[in-house]
């Protein structure tokens, strides 16, 4: 489908990452027309695992995709935290444990991409315009005109900016917004798990910490291959670019977990894939909307990986944006006042929560419909303490509960 054919009544989603695709589908899901905008000439099978957390695995089941997504998943049968140089291992559950009941899903970036691709484009096959790269846009009370590379302009009705940490949408709604390096970087792995030593096959999860840096590995698929994903978060001063597919060096990853156990250094030295990149910070923003425009996922609140919610947090938005955009009449002045009411508040101080006033569309809408995303979750204070917690993860410091946690394990590594 050329961009001539995009319709004014399309909404425009720029950027074809997890978020824009599962925006897309929840939108063509419930019959609202839209169309994404990827700057990619090709949808790349970047990335390594990704830690799909409850909150995210009922996005996804909303979706519709619960098979397709258990397909490509490994069911881990435990999940402990090691120590990083004796290998010391403290469980936290297994399979047969009741809290196995909520299963995280561990599957490669690759495969929910693939996925949501699928799920986008049987119910509308021209709907991912590649090579679209969205540079700016313009609005009024007709609706918004999104900017493209090329020179071309696409009309429609409401622009959505999913379009990552280095949002251009996010420039022009609010201006450049400073990101701050966190002295810390992140190395990201994919090992086949037939280059490992038997005891490293095991579906298991497993999170190290030590001193200077953790890393969590586990076992994903892709197709044939079992494969095990690592990811390391180290301390260092060194600046590096706040890039995917920055390529790192088994030599240089080596470097950074020296003296760790023999596992991570049989690891790190059978990796097949090696990415790295610097972790960086910016500061909550005020608002995320404007008229016709706003903004979801990593555009709007990137976060650090040390609770792995990005993707999750990404999924939430695109489901509750897409139950605001269900809820209003085809006008664009209407969408621009419901849009504002999501998203002008400004976003409490962590900027990894939703805006008060879409927690609470959510509560009033889909509640009288018994159709809650947040009928499963967990209510309550306990519902407080896990916006609590995955709030902190878009501060400088690591999270409280994992300072702590490194505080007691490593002052045990001291002793
Ligand atoms: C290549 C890549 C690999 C990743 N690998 C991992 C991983 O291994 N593990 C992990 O936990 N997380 C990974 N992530 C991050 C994780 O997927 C995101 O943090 C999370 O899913 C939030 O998603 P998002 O849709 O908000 O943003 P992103 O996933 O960053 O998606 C943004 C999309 O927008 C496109 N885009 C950017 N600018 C424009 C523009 N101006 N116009 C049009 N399109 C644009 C990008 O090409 C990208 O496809 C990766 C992200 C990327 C982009």
């Amino acid at each position: 489908m050329s961009l001539e054919q995009v319709s004014k009544s399309s909404v425009l989603i720029a950027g074809a990452g997890i978020g824009g695709l599962a925006m897309a589908l929840s939108l063509l899901r419930r019959g609202i027309d839209c169309d994404v905008f990827e700057q990619a000439s090709e949808l790349r099978e970047v990335g390594a695992g990704l830690w799909i957390s409850m909150n995210g695995v009922r996005v996804l089941r909303d979706l519709g995709l619960t098979e397709q997504v258990e397909q490509n998943c490994i069911a881990a049968e435990r999940r402990s935290i090691r120590l990083w140089n004796t290998g010391d291992r403290w469980p936290l559950y297994n399979r047969s444990s009741d809290a196995a009941r909520n299963q995280p899903y561990l599957l490669l970036r690759a495969h929910l991409l693939k996925i949501l691709v699928d799920g986008v484009r049987e119910l509308k096959p021209g709907a991912i315009h590649l090579s679209a790269h969205v540079v700016g846009f313009s609005q009024d009370d007709e609706g918004v005109r999104a900017k493209l590379a090329d020179g071309s302009e696409v009309e429609g009705r409401a622009l959505i900016g999913a379009d990552g940490a280095h949002s251009k949408v996010r420039l022009g709604l609010i201006g450049n917004i400073e990101s701050e390096y966190t002295k810390a970087i992140a190395w990201r792995g994919l090992v086949p798990v037939d280059r490992l030593a038997p005891h490293q096959r095991e579906p298991e999860v497993a999170t190290w910490i030590g001193p200077t840096a953790h890393v969590t590995a586990y076992p994903v698929r892709w197709q044939n291959t079992v494969m095990m994903t690592f990811s390391g978060q180290v301390d260092h001063d060194d600046w590096l670019l706040e890039s995917w597919s920055e390529k790192g060096s088994v030599e240089e990853c080596l470097k950074d977990f020296k003296g760790w156990h023999p596992d991570i250094i049989e690891l790190v030295g059978n990796v097949d894939t090696l990415n790295k990149w610097g972790l960086f910070v910016r500061p909550s923003l005020g608002t995320w909307s404007k008229g016709c425009v706003t903004l979801l996922g990593d555009a709007c609140h990137s976060m650090l990986p040390y609770l792995g919610q990005g993707v999750n947090m990404a999924l939430e938005d695109a489901s509750v944006l897409a139950r605001c955009f269900e809820e209003i009449p085809m006008t664009s002045r209407r969408y621009s006042r419901r849009i504002r009411a999501c998203g002008s508040i400004a976003p409490p101080r962590s900027q990894s929560r939703r805006p008060a006033c879409c927690r609470s569309f959510i509560t009033r809408r889909c509640a009288s419909r018994r159709q809650r995303v947040t009928t499963s979750r967990p209510s309550g204070h306990r519902t407080r303490r896990l916006r609590d917690t995955i709030g902190s993860t878009s501060t400088t410091r690591p999270p409280r509960r994992f300072t702590d946690m490194l505080t007691i394990v490593t002052s045990g590594a001291q002793q």
